[in-house]
């Protein structure tokens, strides 16, 4: 089986932490060089400086501001060459009821996401298609499947998530492009800390008791580590996948199944 990354550039957005940093991990493990994006240096560099290999860069830029995001890119493909694999993740919309979220919010959650994601994506394109390799990763959330309460915001950028890989995949096949979504279910992050925290401050429980009661919706009984999101990650990014796009594909022990 063909997982080897060796000779591919991977553009992995959020890779600060949490799932965005395991991706990264995964990919470089694999050979792939990777240019990490996030908002922050500082927490970039502390990343590439564990990373497998040498030819690793940092792109420290916000997702918000997609046009400059689209520009940094684009200089940095101009210098360094095609990026192959794009990991398109960010961090998740404010948490809270749909409908206590204000219009602001919805774009707030809506920018990142699909704005910047579109603007990266018309940036590595052209490059993928001329070196006949393309794969292009979002990270997304079961709440494709199944919207879940207290994500207002997030379950509808999901939404457009979900249909826009689905046309991307279907408009890129023909050049060698897949395009995917990986569903994590609960990961291990500070993402998750900071949402349990939320709903024990809602509920007025604590949050081990969220911890407890989330843990019992997973047939696994446990949270995912990030790198089983980051191991999925590097198999759709490799040749061996190539036959795999248009897919919502939950990394969740099992908890969709058993919903
Ligand atoms: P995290 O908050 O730990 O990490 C998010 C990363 O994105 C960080 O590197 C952060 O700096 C970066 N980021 C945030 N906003 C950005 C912006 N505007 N521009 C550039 N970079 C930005 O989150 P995580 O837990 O790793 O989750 C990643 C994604 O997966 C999120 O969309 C989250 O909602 C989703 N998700 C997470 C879980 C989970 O249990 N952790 C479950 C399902 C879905």
């Amino acid at each position: 089986m063909q997982t080897s990354l060796n000779g591919r550039h991977a553009l992995v957005c959020g890779a600060s932490q949490g799932i965005g940093r395991a991706c990264a991990e995964a990919l470089a493990a694999q050979g792939a060089s990777v240019t990490m994006l996030a908002r922050n240096a500082d927490a970039l560099e502390a990343v590439r400086g564990g990373l497998p290999g040498e030819a690793h860069h940092c792109l420290p830029c916000d997702l918000s501001d997609w046009n400059e995001a689209a520009s940094t890119v684009q200089a940095h493909i101009d210098a360094h060459g095609p990026v192959h694999i794009l990991v398109h993740n960010s961090g998740g919309p404010k948490a809270g009821p749909a409908i206590e979220a204000t219009p602001e919010d919805m774009l707030a959650g809506l920018t990142p996401h699909v704005l910047g994601g579109q603007a990266l994506v018309r940036v590595v394109v052209p490059g993928m298609r001329s070196e006949g390799y393309g794969r292009i990763i979002n990270i997304v959330s079961t709440s494709v499947v199944m919207p879940i309460k207290g994500l207002g915001v997030s379950n509808v950028v999901r939404g457009a998530i979900n249909n826009w890989m689905r046309i991307l995949a279907s408009e890129l096949g023909p050049d060698g492009i897949t395009v995917n979504n990986i569903l994590p279910g609960y990961v291990g992050t500070e993402r998750l800390s900071s949402l349990m925290a939320g709903r024990a401050q809602r509920d007025g429980s604590s949050a081990a008791e969220v911890e407890a009661a989330w843990k019992s919706t997973i047939p696994a009984g446990r949270f995912a580590e990030p790198s089983e999101i980051g191991n999925v990650c590097a198999f759709l990014a490799s040749p061996a996948a190539a036959y795999v796009s248009g897919v919502n594909l939950p990394v969740d022990g099992a908890r969709l199944a058993a919903m």
